[in-house]
């Protein structure tokens, strides 16, 4: 799943990277607010980095992580 990030020029600041688009807009606004005055700064920018998905998860913790989900519906199941 693909992040979002915002880049000021001005300050060579970024963003740390949100899950959804609408979040990088509101950090740009708070960031504007605070160091800008509220001004968008020229050259602003908004990216898209990769970000981590399943397959970046180590193996043991994958494992882990379906034993632990396979455990849980177990009980369900076996109450
Ligand atoms: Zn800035």
């Amino acid at each position: 799943m693909r992040r979002h990030v915002y880049q000021c020029p001005r300050c060579g600041t970024e963003s740390r990277p949100y899950a959804l688009r609408g979040l990088a807009h509101a950090h740009a606004d708070d960031h504007r607010r605070q160091h800008h005055g509220g001004d968008r700064p020229i050259g602003e920018t908004f990216v898209t980095v990769p970000g981590t998905g399943w397959r970046d998860v180590p193996a043991e913790q994958r494992f882990a992580t379906i034993l632990l989900a396979l455990i849980v519906v177990a009980v369900v199941i076996l109450r």
